[in-house]
């Protein structure tokens, strides 16, 4: 068995084209990113890794931005932390859902260090971003030296703490797109202990049509309720095109216990997960179509 070492070569970067090189440069060796350090400091901590080279990516500035337009939207850099996001005033304006989410992130001093992009790369099942960023149809742009590419964020994690990013890239932005007229988007967070991971959480997000009659689209999000956060399809579709009542809600939520696989432990059972997880998303879904009406 191979001894675990705390020894490692600390690697800073100052700009995104020296991160990339540095992660090309080490693609065959045992390294990690860091970025605010809140989850990958406790993996090293508790021994669960104990890599060779560590580059630091805190230090490359041109990836601390959160900006909006009319036309491309909102993109959160990977530098951006959970509390940037929370305080952001363009944020909470166009896309409320997203600080009130950072709100029940963890404590205040993990956002003030935690990046959102680091949240999602560590790939905690229940990571709180995730919900509402599936629900706002947002992607993730992936970087590695001379290539770019990007993923819808309900493709991005892939199961327990391992996401599509491979060796030799980075995650380097969100992208979340305008929001259509009409819309509302609503996030909740079930957890034992305020801030604490969820044991099931879900954001749904409704567009209605120009009668605020029927649902014209619908998005649902769900985390802590499978190995990854996960899109649930068919509940989509069964709001899609119809007129929303809490009837309807229930008969999508019954649908969606089926799309979700939650996994039994000390915190509940699987079968009270799922319970939960319908609950949330029919109260979750009244309150997205109410901010739908009043859009
Ligand atoms: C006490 C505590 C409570 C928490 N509670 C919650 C909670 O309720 N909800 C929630 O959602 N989160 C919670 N978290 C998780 C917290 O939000 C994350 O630890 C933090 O956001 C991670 O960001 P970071 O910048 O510190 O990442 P780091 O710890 O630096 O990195 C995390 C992982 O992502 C990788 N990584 C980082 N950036 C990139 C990148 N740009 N590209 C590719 N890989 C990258 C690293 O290699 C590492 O594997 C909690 C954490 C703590 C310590």
């Amino acid at each position: 068995m191979k001894a675990i070492t705390t020894d490692f070569e600390y690697l800073p970067a100052t700009t995104l084209e020296e991160a990339l090189d540095l992660l090309s440069e080490h693609k065959d060796d045992d390294y990690r990113i860091i970025a605010g350090g809140q989850s990958l400091n406790t993996a090293m901590k508790h021994r669960l890794i104990a890599p060779e080279y560590i580059i630091d990516i805190k230090g490359v500035s041109d990836l601390d931005y959160i900006t909006f337009d009319e036309t491309e939207g909102l993109r959160i850099g990977a530098l951006a932390t959970h509390r940037s996001l929370e305080k952001s005033q363009i944020v909470r304006e166009k896309y409320p859902v997203l600080c009130e989410m950072e709100e029940n992130v963890a404590s205040v001093e993990t956002r003030n260090w935690g990046t959102v992009v680091g949240d999602l790369c560590n790939a905690d099942p229940a990571v709180d971003p995730a919900p509402p960023l599936i629900a706002l149809d947002a992607k993730l742009k992936i970087a590695s030296k001379g290539e770019e590419r990007t993923v819808a964020a309900e493709e991005f994690a892939l199961d327990f703490f391992e996401t599509v990013v491979q060796i030799g890239e980075m995650a380097t932005e969100i992208q979340v797109p305008v929001l259509p007229p009409n819309t509302g988007v609503y996030f909740t967070k079930y957890s034992q202990i305020h801030g604490d991971y969820a044991l099931a959480s879900v954001a749904v997000r409704i567009t209605l049509d120009s009668k605020k009659d029927k649902c014209t689209d619908a998005r649902i999000g769900f985390a802590g309720v499978g190995s990854a956060p996960i899109r649930a399809k068919q509940a989509e579709d069964v709001l899609k095109g119809k007129q929303i009542t809490e009837a309807l809600l229930a008969e999508a939520a019954e649908v969606a216990k089926t799309e979700i696989s939650p996994v039994s432990g000390i915190e509940g059972s699987a079968d009270y997960k799922r319970d939960l997880a319908g609950t949330l998303m029919k109260r979750v879904g009244k309150v997205a179509l109410e901010r739908a009406q009043k859009a």
